[in-house]
């Protein structure tokens, strides 16, 4: 078995034990493999293993992988911060963005979807680090902003994104997941029929599903540390 096979079985194994300690059905949880700065060798170990979705945050290098792969039926999810001018490469060959943060971007994306394509499925990247991060909406303006994505073609609105500062004290790590599983209960209780709640990363994953992540996004836990260089 390869080491990226491995690894993956070790990544399921937590969230397995994290849903059953948080009484969740660990088929509530969907595992997003983060392949972003890994060649194409590495992605494809991980589809052998029966690995189904990745997530990449630079859109030519998720678009050349998808060409090269494109018989086998992956799913393709946009999770890094979205350029304007690169949105219409992320419309036509993404199944899921993760990191919709103004009504702009949506509003591209929605008006570059290919007709032909299902709806984008995406999600409203909220901040919940205050001035430590420059990525996502306030999580005051995140139920309007929900609002209007889920008003538009094209689209359909999902959930919530959120990437908290790194902690290693799990008890630190859960607040603000509980901040973004709070605000995602009170935009549902407004109307809006959000399924997904994308939090969790290699260092985090546990915290994630205790607050009720419905889609960990793991990269260092199955594909080792990135060389960004
Ligand atoms: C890189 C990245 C991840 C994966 O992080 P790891 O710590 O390697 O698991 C998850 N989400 C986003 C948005 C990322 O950019």
């Amino acid at each position: 078995m390869s080491a990226i096979a491995d690894n993956l079985q070790a990544v399921q194994a937590r969230i397995r034990d994290a849903a059953v300690l948080a009484g969740r059905s660990p088929e509530s949880i969907r595992l997003l493999a983060v392949s972003k700065t890994w060649p194409l060798p590495s992605v494809i170990d991980a589809a052998d293993a029966g690995q189904s979705a990745f997530g990449e945050n630079y859109v030519q290098e998720g678009v050349d992988k998808q060409t090269a792969l494109a018989g086998r039926h992956l799913d393709w999810h946009f999770i890094g911060p979205l350029q304007s001018n690169k949105s219409r490469l992320v419309a036509e060959h993404f199944d899921w963005v993760h990191s919709i943060d103004r009504l702009k971007i949506a509003e591209r994306l929605s008006a570059q979807r290919p007709t032909h394509l299902p709806p984008m499925q995406v999600c409203v990247q909220v901040n919940v680090s205050g001035e430590a991060s420059k990525s996502g909406c306030a999580p005051a303006d995140a139920r309007a902003l929900c609002q209007a994505v889920a008003a538009l073609p094209g689209l359909q609105l999902r959930g919530l994104m959120a990437i908290p500062e790194p902690t290693d004290d799990p008890a630190a790590q859960r607040a603000p997941f509980r901040q973004v599983r709070e605000l995602f209960e009170n935009i549902r209780a407004a109307g809006l029929p959000l399924d997904t709640l994308s939090m969790g990363m290699s260092h985090d994953l546990e915290a994630a599903i205790a607050e009720g992540a419905t889609i960990v996004r793991i990269g260092t836990a199955i594909f080792g540390e990135r060389n960004y260089s």
